[in-house]
């Protein structure tokens, strides 16, 4: 009866009858726990790439091995459609962005049906349609009338090329724009901000997140949370009203080594600080810093520039004068704009007195320090010295005291800050859901009543790059009444970073056709937050951490009951090609499509997850996916061809239980890893065990049945088509895939064991019980990792291991 394996038509069958019978369509009513696992959703650009099929197929994969688990699983897919490419691609090929993202979702919606995954689409969204959009301009009066939404005046990265404003977060390698690599520059503009900094503090704890430690870690490094004094020093200059500057120090200890004083070349006192004598340089110094990124002012090992402006602060803690200067590695956002100036435990301030000659003061001596002075900044703790009172005390102690007198005098008082500055929102495109605010001469700034929503975009709209939104020429947008008066206003004319649109879009899905409301409360609040949610590590400071703020001020809405959105988290690894990042530009992108027209889907999500371990990603090779290929057929014709037993032996059907039981066990804990590799490597191996079984016909048919059924629902997941065409060929009943997940008997997994003699200089010293099968490299692992040969060979040279199967490891020691 083996007919040949046709994947095309074996997947287009199932795939018309899974979406007939809405079989991955779920509802909260269910008996079942729920299991919500989220795969980010794909920006629309046009085409489905191996990236993104690297993205779904393991983690559909694993979404599938959930459901047959028992869970109830929410496993759905949209698409993020605002944003700057459709825009550009607007530009210049004269199409409307809103046709262009909707012809690409059409067919990015056919290339992802042919992954053949369990995406409900019933719960499809796309965000640049107005019943989306709508609620992300709702969550924006939400924030505003939160307090956490403002407008104010900021320097921002400028992409000259894109002609927008750019996050810092999009602002990659040298100061260049994400985009297109263009140098990003600096303008000043009136932008509105949401208040992440208020939440700097909370987004600091993942401790309730089963999350990968070096995202954690990115973020944490992101909000840069500093903790230190604030100080203040003394401005007696005639015609200032302001008496004082302050600044942030994490180094209250040093004070007293204070020799000087910067201020970013930005501070609005430095043109009052600047004495008549000053002032051309200053101005020259100034205009030079526009034209740098923060990036190049930052940079280490950079020869440090400045100028003095002629004037002086007043350091209160021992009474000095000491000179003002500006720098351009003193950036006016980072703590007040001011620095003080302590060469001696500073490395840059250092550098800096060296190249001005300004004097170093060592104020903390370091261990048997000769009282010369330093070669070099001394950063660690010491002992205080030339610092009055403080003198003698050890600096940590010192950093106490001095606090507390700066607190008990006033001239300052312990203080915290971060580096996390407040998320620029505004955008000057057109592609993206308008601000949903008003100006009117007479009430200022009105927003727009959210019976008002949606603000639509206007579809006439010139799309001009001008530097400035579309919408400005726009007078049929721009013009409307106030809400408040009736009387003229304007209308905002940026629209929102596309993060908002994605900080949000998975509490949708549970409810994506509620109209009333940007969710239907009961549903969320049976589905979030997410269980697991994959995607690129890319995403670490910006989407992530951009909807872990917006959710927690959710919660203190009172609109969400969790502060957290997703519980777990794992980030994939990338496929390269012929050691490349797959990429356009580079012309190196392997079309999945192709693929999946001649091995079919089965087999190209069977190859990416053979690769390497998911969050390793690996190399494309077209031998690999035909191997994994050849795989499947062979699965087909071992599973099709008529089975005949013939001297059945009771032995064999014993061993053919056990590797079956053995390789549940071992699939069971390799899906729960994530490690689809291995998975597939132990059906591969049950495959052929089984192929050997069929050739001496030793087992029963039943037996035989028995196996060639389990082994199709561990296969199931990972090859969902093929699954489902045998299961319904050995004739069991539609579908695979409402089967249960195979359970395994201990006994019948359980591996035979041999005791393992260790030696030392073959002397006996341990015994130790392992699975027959060890290999050699984890048996000399083991007994080198044991407590009693560990205390054997401290301290002395491994010369060498010598391994006898199952038997000993004898370890030479010098
Ligand atoms: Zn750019
Ligand atoms: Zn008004």
């Amino acid at each position: 009866m083996a007919h040949k394996y046709s994947p095309r038509q074996v997947e287009k069958k199932w795939q018309r009858r899974w979406a007939d019978d809405r079989i991955y369509e779920v509802t909260e009513n269910s008996e079942r726990q729920k299991f919500y696992a989220l795969t980010m959703f794909p920006y629309t650009s046009g085409d489905l790439h191996i990236g993104h099929w690297y993205a779904m197929a393991p983690s559909d994969t694993y979404a599938r091995f959930k459901r047959m688990q028992g869970y109830n699983v929410l496993h759905p897919m949209g698409f993020d459609a605002f944003g700057l490419p459709a825009e550009n691609a607007a530009i210049s090929h004269g199409i409307h962005p809103h046709g262009w993202t909707m012809r690409n979702i059409e067919n990015m919606r056919k290339q992802l049906r042919s992954i053949g995954a369990i995406y409900d689409w019933s719960r499809e969204i796309v965000t640049c349609l107005p019943d989306y959009y709508k609620w992300t301009q709702w969550f924006f009066l939400k924030l505003y009338h939160a307090g956490l939404a403002y407008r104010g005046e900021a320097t921002v990265n400028w992409c000259p090329r894109c002609q927008t404003v750019l996050a810092n977060e999009q602002v990659v390698g040298e100061g260049s724009c994400e985009r297109c690599g263009t140098l990003v520059t600096k303008k000043a503009l009136k932008q509105w901000f949401l208040q992440i900094t208020r939440y700097a503090e909370e987004l600091l704890d993942h401790s309730r997140l089963d999350w990968p430690q070096h995202i954690n870690m990115m973020q944490r490094n992101w909000i840069g949370k500093s903790e230190g004094a604030e100080i203040s020093f003394g401005l007696e200059h005639k015609g200032l009203e302001q008496k004082e500057i302050r600044v942030f120090t994490t180094r209250p200890d040093t004070v007293f080594g204070v020799t000087f004083f910067l201020l970013a070349p930005e501070h609005p006192l430095v043109p009052q600080l600047t004495t008549s004598e000053h002032k051309t340089e200053v101005n020259e110094y100034v205009a030079r810093c526009q034209q740098q990124t923060e990036y190049e002012r930052l940079a280490l090992g950079r020869e440090k520039t400045g100028v003095f402006l002629g004037n002086y602060v007043t350091n209160r803690l021992n009474g000095e004068q000491v000179p003002i200067w500006i720098t351009d590695y003193v950036l006016p956002t980072y703590g007040t704009g001011a620095v003080m100036a302590v060469p001696a435990h500073d490395e840059r301030d250092f550098e800096f007195a060296r190249k001005f000659n300004l004097p170093v003061q060592t104020v903390i001596a370091p261990t048997g320090w000769s009282g010369d002075g330093l070669k070099e900044a001394y950063t660690e703790p010491g002992t205080m010295v030339n610092s009055g009172q403080f003198t003698g005390l050890p600096s940590n102690q010192g950093y106490e005291a001095i606090c507390t007198l700066l607190e008990e005098t006033g001239w300052g008082k312990r203080s915290v800050i971060y580096r996390l500055r407040d998320w620029l929102i505004s955008r000057q495109r057109y592609w993206g859901a308008p601000i949903p605010v008003t100006y009117c001469d007479r009430c200022g700034t009105v927003p727009v009543p959210e019976k008002d929503l949606p603000v639509l975009l206007p579809p006439d709209a010139e799309f001009k790059p001008t530097g400035e939104s579309p919408l400005k020429h726009c007078s049929a947008f721009v013009n409307t009444t106030c809400p408040q008066c009736s009387g003229p206003a304007r209308r905002e004319t940026d629209t929102m970073d596309t993060f908002m649109c994605s900080s949000w879009y998975f509490l949708r899905y549970t409810s994506p056709r509620t109209e009333h409301a940007p969710f239907d409360y009961a549903k969320l609040k049976y589905w979030l937050p997410v269980d697991l949610y994959t995607g690129g590590a890319e995403h670490a400071v910006m989407h992530l951490f951009y909807a872990r703020f917006f959710i927690k001020a959710l919660k203190d809405m009172g609109l969400v009951h969790f502060d957290e959105p997703f519980t777990r988290l794992f980030n994939q690894g990338t496929i390269v090609y012929h050691g490349d990042k797959m990429s356009k530009s580079r012309g190196n992108v392997i079309a999945p499509d192709e693929y999946v027209a001649e091995l079919g889907a089965d087999a190209v999500r069977g190859y990416l997850m053979f690769i390497g371990p998911w969050e390793l990603g690996g190399e494309w090779n077209d031998n690999g996916i035909v191997g994994i290929s050849r795989w499947l057929n062979r699965v087909w014709s071992l599973v099709t061809t008529d089975y005949a037993s013939r001297a059945v032996a009771a032995r064999d059907e014993k061993e053919c239980f056990h590797v079956v039981h053995k390789t549940i066990k071992k699939v069971t804990a390799d899906l729960e890893r994530f490690r689809f590799n291995t998975m597939l490597a132990s059906l591969m191996e049950l495959t052929n065990y089984l192929s050997k079984a069929r050739e001496t016909g030793t087992v029963s048919g039943s037996v035989w049945r028995d196996a060639i059924d389990r082994f199709l629902l561990l296969l199931a997941p990972a090859a969902p088509h093929l699954a489902e065409e045998l299961w319904a060929q050995t004739g069991h009943p539609y579908s695979i895939h409402n089967q249960p997940w195979p359970h395994y008997d201990q006994e019948l997994a359980k591996e035979e064991e041999v005791t393992l003699v260790i030696q030392i200089n073959g002397r006996l010293r341990d015994k130790v019980l392992v699975p027959a099968s060890i290999s050699e490299a984890e048996a000399k692992e083991l007994a080198l990792g044991r407590e009693r040969v560990k205390a054997y060979i401290d301290g002395k040279k491994v010369n060498n291991v010598i391994y006898v199967p199952n038997r000993v490891v004898n370890i030479v020691v010098a």
